[in-house]
């Protein structure tokens, strides 16, 4: 999971992270899979000197854990509190995000396997899992001075957040920049179109499900980001949250 380098570190302005200003100072940033949510969050909040946290990384370390303790799929939809409470995943508040753990183990790689990736929207899909991470994320932003990237941060989670985005992409160039990340040059037709159906799945799961769906918030900045570059994606959110930053 990302984080910021410290939850005590200065952003450019001069700007304490601590401070408690509650939601107006969250950004969220929703959005299908590969739209570049996270790498923009993470340089957003650096930017800021705000606390970052990746929301997705807490479905996918559930999903990490259902996987690795062997409780079949099929029983996925009859978990309860108590279940998700002896998956012993800890999410621990520090360095300036929630850090994520397993067992003893702190997650990182393990957050990210194709396995992980072919699970995780249909873990994040049910309601029991969905309450259970709400008061964590909560928590987080109650303290303000955050900026969080997911599928329902703007609508369910910080519904009055101050600077709210909605980042979309076409989805072949949305594959193209998955496949970049995975070291892949992007340029294998067949690879692509795999990787776009990977993508068009989970969008398709996400945005169908009852509980919490991936749908822009009535008052977010939709940006589509095709044809940015990572510069002005980053500096188009960094303005948005500066103009709507109650002057101190
Ligand atoms: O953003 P990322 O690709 O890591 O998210 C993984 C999955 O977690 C998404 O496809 C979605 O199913 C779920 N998710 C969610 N709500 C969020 C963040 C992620 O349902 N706020």
């Amino acid at each position: 999971m990302g984080e910021v380098d410290s939850g005590r570190a200065r952003g450019p302005e001069g700007a304490d992270p601590l401070r408690p200003t509650g939601e107006e100072t969250v950004v969220t940033i929703d959005g299908p899979a590969g739209a570049g949510k996270s790498t923009t969050a993470r340089e957003v909040a650096r930017r800021l000197g705000y606390r970052y946290l990746d929301s997705g990384a807490l479905y996918r370390a559930l999903t990490h854990a259902l996987l690795a303790e062997g409780v079949p799929a099929d029983r996925w939809p009859e978990l309860d509190r108590d279940t998700l409470d002896r998956l012993a995943v800890e999410v621990v508040p520090g360095a300036g995000t929630l850090m994520l753990w397993h067992r003893g183990r702190r997650l990182t790689d393990e957050l990210r396997t194709d396995r992980v990736n072919a699970h995780v929207s249909l873990v994040a899909r049910l309601p029991v899992v969905r309450e259970w991470l709400l008061g964590h994320q909560r928590a987080l932003g109650a303290l303000g001075r955050l900026v969080t990237d997911g599928r329902d941060m703007g609508t369910v989670v910080f519904p009055s957040a101050g600077t709210k985005v909605f980042l979309v992409a076409d989805l072949e160039e949305r594959a193209r920049r998955r496949l970049t990340e995975q070291g892949s040059d992007g340029a294998d037709d067949a690879e692509l179109r795999r990787a776009a159906s990977r993508l068009s799945e989970r969008d398709e799961i996400d945005s169908t499900r009852e509980t919490a769906p991936l749908r822009a918030a009535s008052d977010a900045v939709v940006i589509d980001t095709t044809t940015l570059d990572f510069e002005e994606q980053v500096g188009r959110v960094v303005d948005l949250a500066r103009k709507r930053r109650p002057s101190r």
